[in-house]
């Protein structure tokens, strides 16, 4: 089975300075679909789940579709909680099996963040597992004011949070938002700079929908090793759908409907892992 410690992913990647494609997968065609397409193009791949799509599926239904569905593949994946607050959905996943998570305490204090990310931390390691941090939050794209950057913990509380919890990999602001921009972003780059020549860690871009192929190169050059994909998947898998109904009206056959959909989703996977640099990086 080519599943492999999320940690190992993504300092090869840094290393190399190719960006991991983290998807955000929302059922079980769509982590097929990533999946097959990270295989065709010999890429290592995350796999990411969100809090609501965990709950709504359940954590050993999700964890069973995961081992199945990259039991079939062949390249180095690993599947990675995205954003939860939760520490009790944390201790579940973990247990289960996730190759990491990110504990997202960004509306607690810097303090208290910091003292339950330790725990998080120590408890990951238990399972071989790793831990992605973050102090700032994201706002949605609809709630930007164009001043992101401003708002951001000085390079020190960064570089303090980072070593003294021991996280592997750091999420911060530069600007970047979830959701679709309305424009480009403006995003403060150098900050990724600062950030890795002060700690050597990787760090986690979200927000990625919308940015320019130059902005990403720029990026992962600096060190933004993982590289998350979430808008762009829900915009292939629900477009594909709406136009495969506008196309054949009164056509209620599901399979030809999904076979859409997943040809879409790997198309959108394909894309990315292309533009990160990532496709002929897999070693198993
Ligand atoms: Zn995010």
């Amino acid at each position: 089975m080519p599943i492999v410690p999320t940690k190992e992913i993504l300092d090869r990647a840094f290393a190399e300075r190719y960006g991991v494609a983290a998807i955000n997968v929302i059922n079980d065609l769509t982590m097929e679909a990533v999946l097959a397409a990270a295989d065709e193009l010999r890429a290592p791949i995350i796999i990411q789940t969100s809090v609501k799509h965990v709950k709504m599926t359940g954590v050993d239904a999700m964890y069973a579709l995961w081992q199945t569905y990259a039991s079939r593949v062949s390249v180095p994946a690993a599947l990675h909680l995205d954003h939860c607050p939760e520490r009790e959905l944390i201790s579940a996943c973990l247990a289960r099996g996730w190759n990491s998570v990110l504990f997202d305490a960004s509306k607690l204090s810097v303090e208290e963040n910091k003292r339950q990310c330790i725990e998080v931390v120590a408890e990951a390691r238990r399972y071989g597992a790793h831990v992605e941090g973050e102090i700032e939050g994201f706002k949605r794209t609809e709630e930007m004011t164009g001043d992101e950057a401003e708002h951001v913990q000085t390079l020190d509380t960064v570089v303090d949070f980072i070593s003294a919890t021991g996280v592997d990999v750091f999420a911060p602001a530069i600007g970047n938002a979830h959701g679709m921009y309305k424009t480009t972003p403006h995003l403060d780059s150098q900050r990724v700079t600062d950030i890795v020549q002060a700690t050597g860690i990787p760090v986690a871009l979200h927000g990625g929908t919308g940015m320019t192929p130059e902005q990403f190169s720029d990026l992962i050059s600096r060190g933004c090793a993982k590289v998350n994909i979430s808008t762009a998947l829900k915009i292939a898998f629900m477009k594909s759908g709406y136009d495969f109904m506008t196309e054949h009206p009164g056509d209620y056959d599901p399979p030809k409907i999904f076979t859409a959909q997943r040809a879409a989703v790997m198309e959108m996977a394909r894309y990315h892992i292309r533009l990160f640099g990532s496709e002929g990086k897999a070693w198993t």
